[in-house]
C-alpha cells in the first residue's frame, strides 16, 4: 500500500475516531494522553521529596531537614522506598477513579507511564518481582478487574521484570479504606492478607503496586506480611499520593 493511501486511511480513522484527552474528552493529537490544560493541572511529585517515603518536601516545614521527613527520622516504616508520581487531588482523582470504577482501561498506558516516571529510584535500588496490592475476590467480581494488577502487568512488560499477581491474596472482605477514619484503617486491614506461595517471594526484592497511597496502611500491612514470609525488601510504588501540605 502506498504511503499516500496509508495517510488517507489514517486521516479517515482520525476523523471517525479522533484521539481524545483522557480527562476532559477534548480532541488532542497525542495517543493515551491529556490535553495541555488537563496536563497543567496535574501536580507531579518532583524533588525535593523524602528519600525514603517519597513525601514532597517543597514548602514544608520538613524542608530544613533536607533528605528526610520528620516521620522517617523518628520512625522506620517496614518498606525500603515509597514513591508516587502525582498528587491525588481533584484533577488526578477523575482519571484514577474512572479507571478504577468505570471500566476506563484506556487510561492504563498513561498511568503506567507515570508509574515508570516515579519508579526510577526503586529501579536503581534493584527489584526482582512486581506484586500488585490485591483486592478480595467478591470485590473483583463486582469491579471485573483489579486495577493494581492491570498496572503491575503493564509495568512488568515495560521493565522486563516478572510480575506475580496471585502470590499475595486478600482473604477477608473489608470495608473500603476510604470509608474508615484514620484509627479504623489499621484494624480494618489487620490480618486480611495472606501469601499463597512463600517460595516465590523468598529472598526477592519486591515492588508493590497500587493506584493511590492514602495513609499507606494497606501497603504497609502487605509489606509486613511479605517481609515475614521471607522477602528481602519491599518498595511501594503508586500512581498518586494524598499529600497534606
Ligand atoms: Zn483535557
Ligand atoms: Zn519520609
Amino acid at each position: 500500500m502506498s504511503f499516500s493511501i496509508i495517510n488517507c486511511l489514517k486521516n479517515l480513522v482520525d476523523f471517525i475516531l479522533p484521539l481524545r484527552c483522557l480527562s476532559c474528552g477534548k480532541i488532542i493529537h497525542e495517543k493515551d494522553s491529556l490535553c495541555s490544560e488537563c496536563f497543567d493541572n496535574i501536580s507531579f511529585i518532583i524533588k525535593p521529596y523524602c528519600q525514603r517515603c517519597g513525601k514532597p518536601l517543597i514548602g514544608h516545614k520538613d524542608d530544613i531537614l533536607g533528605l528526610s521527613c520528620v516521620a522517617c527520622l523518628n520512625k522506620k516504616d517496614p518498606y525500603r522506598l515509597c514513591r508516587s508520581a502525582i498528587e491525588y487531588d481533584e484533577y488526578s482523582k477523575r482519571i484514577i477513579l474512572d479507571f478504577k470504577f468505570a471500566d476506563r482501561v484506556e487510561n492504563i498506558p498513561l498511568l503506567v507511564r507515570w508509574l515508570d516516571f516515579a519508579g526510577k529510584d526503586i529501579l536503581d535500588a534493584g527489584i526482582d518481582l512486581i506484586i500488585p496490592v490485591p483486592i478480595h475476590f467478591l470485590r473483583l467480581i463486582k469491579r471485573k478487574y483489579n486495577q493494581s494488577a492491570l498496572l503491575a502487568m503493564e509495568l512488568s512488560k515495560l521493565w522486563s521484570i516478572p510480575v506475580a499477581p496471585n502470590v499475595l491474596k486478600k482473604r477477608k472482605y473489608t470495608k473500603p479504606q476510604s470509608l474508615c477514619d484514620s484509627t479504623k484503617r489499621k484494624t480494618n486491614v489487620k490480618n486480611t492478607f495472606k501469601i499463597t506461595n512463600p517460595l516465590k517471594i523468598k529472598g526477592k526484592r519486591i515492588v508493590l503496586i497500587d493506584d493511590v497511597y492514602t495513609t499507606g496502611t494497606t501497603a504497609k500491612e502487605c509489606t509486613k506480611i511479605l517481609l515475614k514470609a521471607g522477602a528481602k525488601s519491599v518498595d511501594i510504588l503508586t500512581v498518586a499520593r494524598v499529600c497534606s501540605h
